[in-house]
């Protein structure tokens, strides 16, 4: 069964009980009151009697006056003697050869009591009549109750349509708003079907309402988990068509030196080189991605302790030198003593990546100076270059998984993955430092690295900000910067 005629239902039934219990409350209240009406009815009438009636020397009863009491059609006496002789009685009773109420009779009480005379039913008040504390009498005066048994019947009858009615008119009602409030979830249920039967990502699930309420909150999160998915997939499908690419093409290149030392049927030593360069940029790549592939499922191990940063940048300093050469001019322009606590070996990756492309996409004869000083709590360490610098549409992406700035994609030769800045992301972030980039094109660019300094009782690693590389770029208050050309 539907939700929308379960709750119908369950809606109708409350309406139902509700209306029963307090139908039945009603008519035992109008009940009540009818019954004390007659009953008071009927003792100013038995009130009204007594005072017409004489008691004589020898006991006898004697009617002086038939007071002036409202003897209605409804209202009836009877006056019993001790002998069960019946005394007398309302004019025009007619034949009534016993008392209203017998059992009352007998038991010689001021009682109401109901009974039933010859199909008619009776409210009977029994008085036993005394004089000086000696039993003389019994009166019995008695109503028709036919008045109130109609009152109570149309009452019923009342009672009950109107709870049908209402019961009726009480479902529809619920039928219909159940309807509208469950509509939206009809729309979801057919978007998502859509979705998956189409594997459309990109549609979302429409919702004129109000945002504020539960449907509008559940359309929200919704359509908030969809972004991700296809955000998420969006990565991934861009990832294994990056990784394709990637390996495609040194594998093409290997392979026609292959093909072309088969064809001329010698070991030609240029082809050799290459075909040995290609191979060591296909094992770079592999570990590139096996790091980035650790670091996305939070299975990069790093190993914290204190760590001498201005000792670890004179060591990237001299390794770097013999990569930069004659070519470009590398200068260590500061050098302070830091004590931080960090990953040496993940550290040493970022300096060389951030060194390296510094060199990479700075022209021969161009600078590139290192700095390591401090900043308030932070160690600051700046690369900088004067070097081709980075688009501004290409700035904000540069440490997303495998991007590469345009120009440098088509100098594939000097460009890596466009792994090694979105890695050195991860690894400072999770040193608890922040990685910020200032370029402008043609004129250089600088990176700048800050890491907590150590404290003398940091004997705990930091805690990682972030579990993962960031999937897209960096929000704009994110450490990104750009210089105004
Ligand atoms: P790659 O291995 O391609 O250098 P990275 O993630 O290290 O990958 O860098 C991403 C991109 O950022 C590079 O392809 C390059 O376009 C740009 N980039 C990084 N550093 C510099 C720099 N110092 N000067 C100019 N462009 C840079």
């Amino acid at each position: 069964m539907s939700l929308r005629s379960r709750l119908t239902i369950l809606y109708s039934l409350l309406t139902g009980v509700i209306l029963l219990l307090s139908g039945i409350l009603l008519y035992t209240m109008v009940n009540i009151l009818l019954m004390a009406q007659v009953d008071t009815t009927l003792m100013q009438t038995a009130d009204a009697l007594l005072t017409g009636w004489r008691v004589g020397q020898s006991g006898e009863l004697s009617l002086q006056t038939l007071p002036d009491v409202n003897l209605t059609s409804f209202v009836y006496y009877q006056i019993w003697d001790n002998n069960g002789r019946l005394h007398s009685s309302s004019p025009g009773l007619g034949q009534i050869n016993q008392p209203f109420d017998p059992v009352a009779y007998q038991m010689k009480q001021s009682i109401y009591r109901n009974s039933t005379v010859r199909t008619v039913r009776l409210r009977v008040l029994n008085i036993p009549l005394e004089v000086g504390g000696r039993p003389i009498a019994t009166m019995q005066v008695a109503a028709s109750l036919a008045l109130v048994d109609t009152t109570l019947q149309s009452l019923i009858q009342t009672i009950f349509i109107t709870a049908a009615a209402a019961v009726l008119f009480g479902a529809a009602v619920s039928w219909f708003f159940t309807g509208q409030a469950l509509a939206p979830l009809v729309s979801i249920t057919d978007s998502a079907l859509n979705i998956s039967n189409t594997e459309d990502l990109s549609l979302r699930i429409p919702h004129r309402g109000s945002g504020r309420d539960e449907i509008g909150r559940m359309v929200n999160a919704f359509n908030a988990t969809l972004t991700r998915l296809e955000q998420l997939f969006n990565s991934q499908q861009r990832f294994l068509a990056d990784v394709s690419h990637e390996l495609r093409t040194p594998l093409t290149v290997i392979k026609g030196n292959v093909s072309l030392m088969r064809h001329t049927k010698e070991m030609d030593a240029e082809s050799l080189d290459t075909i040995e360069d290609e191979a060591d940029r296909l094992t770079r790549m592999v570990g590139d991605l096996l790091l980035e592939a650790q670091a996305e499922s939070g299975k990069l191990p790093l190993h914290f302790a204190p760590l001498e940063l201005d000792t670890l940048l004179l060591e990237v300093f001299k390794e770097m030198h013999v990569l930069a050469r004659e070519r470009v001019q590398l200068k260590l322009t500061e050098i302070d003593q830091i004590m931080i606590n960090g990953d040496r070996d993940r550290l040493k990756q970022v300096l060389i990546n951030l060194v390296s492309n510094a060199i990479k996409y700075t022209p021969q004869g161009g600078q590139v100076f290192l700095s390591l000083g401090k900043s308030s709590d932070n160690a600051r360490l700046i690369v900088r270059d004067n070097g081709q610098g980075i688009p501004s549409e290409d700035l904000p992406h540069i440490f997303e998984r495998f991007y590469r700035a345009e120009k440098s994609r088509s100098r594939a030769k000097v460009g890596g993955f466009g792994l090694g800045l979105s890695i050195a992301y991860w690894i400072v972030n999770h040193h608890q430092g922040q990685i910020e980039v200032d370029s402008a094109e043609g004129k250089g660019t600088t990176f700048c690295i800050y890491l907590p300094l150590l404290k003398t009782d940091a004997t705990k690693p930091p805690e990682p900000k972030q579990a993962a590389l960031p999937p897209t770029a960096p929000s704009p208050k994110g450490p990104i910067k750009r210089t105004k050309e």
